[in-house]
């Protein structure tokens, strides 16, 4: 595997952002970061003027997008859909995602957890897209009262016989639970999942804060789509939110589309707890793509005027086609979220909830999972495990030569020092001089990535809701 240095205007590393950061790649992983001239090292430098390196995004619930999803008929399509869904989110940011799946019956969710497993358990590892790092099942076990756009059919109780069954399936990839913790035999549901390393989640709960803090207590540490299909907070009667608000153990997701909660609260949040914060998705299939009909597991929804609804009953939105990219630009140009909280809401907090110790931040020894962002948070850049997945302003061009046949690059478009014959302190500590022409600085104009457009932007509308 290709190892080489990518230095940029500014890196946002564990102990925060700093200018002019460079970060070492050697063998897939992150070999070092500092700041100003690189070390001497035998190593192509890829200069890439004015962008931003930051660990890659993390979405712990996405249900699809570019028009796959992870509930699907069969495990090959299961498989397929999953590797999909992870290189169109790729192109947005995300660098490893936990596919997440709706409510829906029995053998659906034993095929999608057997599908998500063979992606996740690969030898191929990420592929071209992001890591799949196992699934997240939202729902069965959830309140009929707070169901959203989860089919109510597919509901019932919980169940650690089929906790226990989807377990085995999944050979250890199902990473979290959401779950109604008011429902009976959810504390046994919680107790059993937690005792075999799974996250558990309230969400789309009717509990009141007595039951939410009793949840926590039998182990639950994560809240899904905070303030979304549950009660909200009232003075008297605080609710859920106030219990996972106030309790330290808790992580708290939220779809930061604009739509889903006032950027006042996402704010709010970002004060209260910016150790915890989580930015999602919850995208679903119909994310990237055009207007129409689409699904969201068993059920039909429309995407129109962007917004997505169910099809049968307009007023109930049908999840969001969020990316993780527009995320972060939302929170932190919208709801005034300081940009290292935002970008570790995108990162560091899901890693260290899932307990993925060698991800979400840029340090010696983490994955060289990378994102570059230009001056308005749009991605303009994406590797995984040190490779190219997304590269539309051609920045990351040098990088991808590297991995190529010697006799096969790009005629007249492989700078010197991609080849590696030139060493680094040849580039000088100046290294935008160095590299000449061969990298275009990428400023705030390079941005070249079809439709991620912010909202407000012709096309880029913040969309439906869940
Ligand atoms: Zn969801």
């Amino acid at each position: 595997m290709s190892s080489y240095v990518l230095s940029a205007a500014r890196l946002a590393g564990r102990g925060g952002i700093i200018d002019d950061g460079y970060v070492v790649v050697e063998g897939g992983r992150v070999a070092a970061t500092g700041q100003g001239r690189p070390p001497a090292l035998d190593l192509p430098v890829v200069d890439l003027g004015q962008v931003m390196l930051a660990a890659g995004y993390i979405d712990v619930h996405v249900h699809g997008g570019g028009g796959y999803e992870v509930n699907c008929a069969t495990r090959d399509e299961v498989e397929t859909s999953v590797r999909r869904m992870a290189e169109f989110h790729a192109t947005h940011g995300t660098t490893a995602l936990v596919a997440t799946t709706v409510s829906d019956s029995p053998e659906a969710l034993r095929t999608a957890v057997e599908g998500v497993a063979a992606v996740a358990l690969s030898p191929d590892g990420p592929g071209t897209g992001a890591r799949v790092l196992g699934s997240h099942l939202e729902g069965p076990w959830i309140s009929r009262s707070r169901a959203g756009a989860q089919y109510p059919g597919a509901l019932r109780p919980p169940s650690v016989e089929e906790l226990t069954d989807l377990l085995a399936l999944s050979r250890g990839t199902v990473r979290i639970v959401t779950l109604a913790p008011e429902l009976d035999g959810a504390t046994e549901l919680i107790r059993a999942a937690t005792a075999a390393g799974v996250v558990v989640s309230i969400g789309h709960t009717d509990a009141d804060s007595d039951e939410a803090g009793a949840a926590f207590r039998a182990g639950a540490s994560h809240a899904t789509h905070l303030f979304n299909a549950m009660a909200p907070i009232h003075h008297r009667r605080p609710g859920p939110v106030a219990a996972a608000l106030g309790d330290s153990r808790v992580y708290l997701e939220i779809i930061a589309d604009g739509i889903h909660i006032h950027p006042t609260l996402i704010s709010l949040v970002a004060t209260v707890a910016p150790d915890r914060l989580v930015l999602v998705t919850d995208a679903i299939g119909a994310t990237g793509t055009s207007p129409g009909l689409h699904r969201l597991g068993p059920l039909e929804v429309l995407v129109e005027d962007g917004r997505a609804v169910l099809a049968e009953h307009h007023e109930t939105v049908a999840g969001s086609v969020l990316t993780m990219d527009r995320a972060v630009a939302l929170a932190v140009h919208v709801a005034g979220v300081p940009l290292e909280v935002a970008l570790r809401a995108a990162s560091l907090h899901p890693a260290t909830q899932l307990g993925e110790t060698t991800r979400g931040h840029l340090a010696e020894g983490a994955d060289a999972d990378i994102v570059l962002l230009d001056d308005e948070l749009a991605v303009v850049g994406t590797l995984v495990g040190g490779r190219v997945v997304h590269d539309p302003a051609g920045l990351l061009h040098a990088v991808s030569s590297l991995s190529r046949p010697r006799s096969a690059p790009a005629a007249g478009t492989v700078p010197a020092q991609a080849t590696g014959t030139v060493p680094a302190q040849a580039t000088g500590s100046v290294l935008a001089q160095a590299t000449g022409s061969v990298l275009a600085p990428a400023g705030g104009s390079v941005a070249g990535n079809g439709d991620d457009s912010l909202p407000g932007e012709p096309g880029g509308r913040p969309l439906a809701p869940l």
